[in-house]
């Protein structure tokens, strides 16, 4: 999860390990000191472009292909990086790994779902506290 640039307070809700030691281990990898991030944050502050929902949708068809219905249910990150690393392979200049993170950890909560778009018969990911998310962006312009 490190490797992939999430940040200390993520790594540390995800799997319980002392924060002291991962801002250690984040220094290791990257060679400068993790940015100050809050769990407290949404994946549509994150998803503020177009072209960044559009990845997004493109990153929850892999993660919802790894997982079917259980990613509403669960958020389990090895699921979630194994997904993400695969969305990355194919969309380099893509989301980052963190908010892929908060993307599945919204799913789960219930606070993003998917939706069905009654023109164009895509899926895309609703929130209604974003304007750009709470249509399909397939033609929002
Ligand atoms: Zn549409």
């Amino acid at each position: 999860m490190m490797r992939e640039g999430l940040t200390p307070p993520i790594v540390h809700a995800a799997t319980g390990l002392c924060r002291n030691r991962l801002r250690d281990l984040y220094r290791q990898l990257h060679g400068r000191s993790a940015p100050q991030g809050r769990v407290s944050e949404y994946a549509y502050r994150r998803l503020q472009t177009r072209n960044q929902i559009l990845e997004g949708i493109a990153f929850y068809g892999t993660y919802y292909g790894f997982g079917g219905d259980s990613i509403f249910r669960t958020l389990d990150h090895n699921l979630v990086m194994e997904a993400y690393r695969e969305y990355k392979a194919f969309a380099p200049g893509g989301i980052d790994g963190t908010t892929a993170w908060y993307i599945a950890r919204d799913l789960r909560g219930g606070v993003l779902t998917p939706k069905r778009c009654k023109i164009c018969g895509g899926t895309y990911l609703y929130d209604p506290r974003s304007d750009l998310m709470s249509r399909c962006p397939v033609y929002a312009d």
